[in-house]
């Protein structure tokens, strides 16, 4: 399976899935050898090589709305999951704290070392190691079979597949965790089934797993401690605003590698640097064929930066990126550093150490937001099915959405 690092790479993949994704709607919940029926361009979109919009807007080139609606529906799941932590910042902190004090575990340990005493699980467990992705379904089951069946903290779990997937997503990952283990939806967990599995398994794969099977029977779900309404803590702030006559350099890292694409295409900028945040790389422990991989994306955004600002860009892989980014901004006598703001996640959580820092030399850090982010923001108020409405009206224009559109599943 090949997961495109270099932008031009995952627009020739996206436009290889566009004539099937009439067909996604049907085919798209099968787990089949080499995942033909999905777009597989999670990664590509995880640190925008290319961007949401993009993806969307290609499709309804070729398609008309209706017949690509669910398709587009899951691409907004993920601007519903980043825009929903974006507000709820803490839901993340919580996580991560919880990470911090939990320790290592010979059950865990086990089931990455394909010992789970499950073969559907082990299997899984290798595609996930060896190829640093997932179908949606086999997510699914797996985050089910872990909190309800093998009964171990679904922080764990999170962060087993944030460490390996590729897509690894602060925002996707760890509130689908959430939703599997009933903390999304208050009242609502998600179990996998036996006949679920039987129904979406490829034959083949049916028949290799086949005794894996028994412990998706009846499954019984592992009701959380506590599973409260999440509210809204931070609000946009106002949009930051910049002049460059003075001296500023763009930051790129990879939390969005398409900034040749966004509201910082038009600015001038004196020098250019892309940081690999090395150091949280090493935190969450992120295994080599994952960050060979990102730093080939980061080597793309790279290239891209130098061809459109033609100024020196800078490529810089220390592990503490803070540092290289102020030892950057004093050597080129910047007075700003801008760059597209990081959201909720590892490399956000370092931004206050690296304002601070850059504030003690005069420089003032100014992080710029997406219009097509902050536009949808504010519609993650409650539960996915208000955002999708709220999205179709402002975005589509079509009539909202009918009942049966709703998804069963994530
Ligand atoms: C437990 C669990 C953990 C997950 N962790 C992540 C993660 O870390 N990163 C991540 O990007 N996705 C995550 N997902 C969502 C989903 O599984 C993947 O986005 C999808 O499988 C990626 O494959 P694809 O690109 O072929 O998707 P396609 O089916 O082709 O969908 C197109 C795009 O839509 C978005 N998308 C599709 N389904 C979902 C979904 N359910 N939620 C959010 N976005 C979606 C992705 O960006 C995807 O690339 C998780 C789901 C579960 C159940």
């Amino acid at each position: 399976m090949f997961f495109p690092s270099s932008r031009a790479a995952a627009l020739a993949q996206l436009n290889e899935f566009i004539p099937l994704a009439g067909l996604y709607v049907r085919d798209r919940n099968h787990v089949k050898p080499g995942h033909p029926s999905v777009s597989r361009l999670s990664s590509a979109i995880r640190c925008r090589l290319i961007t949401e919009q993009e993806v969307v807007a290609a499709v309804l080139r070729v398609h008309p709305f209706g017949q690509v609606e669910k398709f587009i529906q899951e691409v907004y799941w993920r601007r519903y999951w980043k825009s929903w932590l974006s507000q709820r910042p803490y839901v993340w902190d919580e996580y991560r704290d919880r990470l911090t004090g939990m320790g290592d575990s010979l059950a865990v340990r086990s089931i990455e070392k394909m010992q789970s005493g499950n073969v559907v699980i082990d299997h899984f467990v290798h595609e996930l190691v060896t190829t640093g992705y997932l179908h949606n379904h086999a997510r699914m089951w797996f985050a089910a079979w872990w909190v309800h069946a093998a009964r171990l903290p679904w922080q764990a779990g999170a962060a087993f597949f944030f460490r390996h997937l590729l897509d690894g997503d602060p925002a996707s990952n760890t509130l689908s965790w959430r939703w599997v283990a009933g903390l999304q939806t208050p009242g609502k967990t998600y179990l996998a089934r036996r006949s679920n599995l039987e129904k979406y398994l490829a034959p083949e794969l049916l028949a290799s797993l086949s005794k894996g099977l028994a412990a998706f029977e009846n499954p019984q779900p592992q009701l959380p401690e506590l599973a409260g309404k999440s509210p809204i803590t931070r609000t946009d702030g106002p949009i930051e605003s910049f002049t460059l006559s003075d001296g500023g350099g763009l930051w790129i890292h990879e939390e969005d590698l398409a900034v040749e694409n966004s509201p910082l295409a038009q600015h001038a900028f004196s020098t250019v640097l892309v940081t690999a945040a090395v150091e949280s790389w090493q935190n969450y422990d992120f295994p080599y064929p994952k960050k060979v991989w990102i730093t080939a994306a980061l080597h793309d955004a790279c290239n891209r930066a130098e061809q459109h600002w033609h100024v020196a860009t800078q490529f810089e892989t220390k592990p503490a990126h803070g540092d290289a980014i102020l030892h950057w901004a004093k050597l080129n006598k910047l007075q700003h550093v801008v760059t597209l703001r990081p959201e909720v996640g590892p490399l956000n959580d370092s931004l206050p150490t690296l304002r601070a820092s850059l504030a003690d030399a005069g420089i003032r850090l100014i992080l710029i937001d997406r219009p097509e982010d902050l536009q949808i923001r504010q519609f993650a108020m409650g539960g996915f099915f208000q955002f999708w409405e709220r999205v179709q009206e402002k975005l589509f224009a079509t009539p909202s959405a009918s009942a049966s559109s709703k998804p069963q599943h994530l």
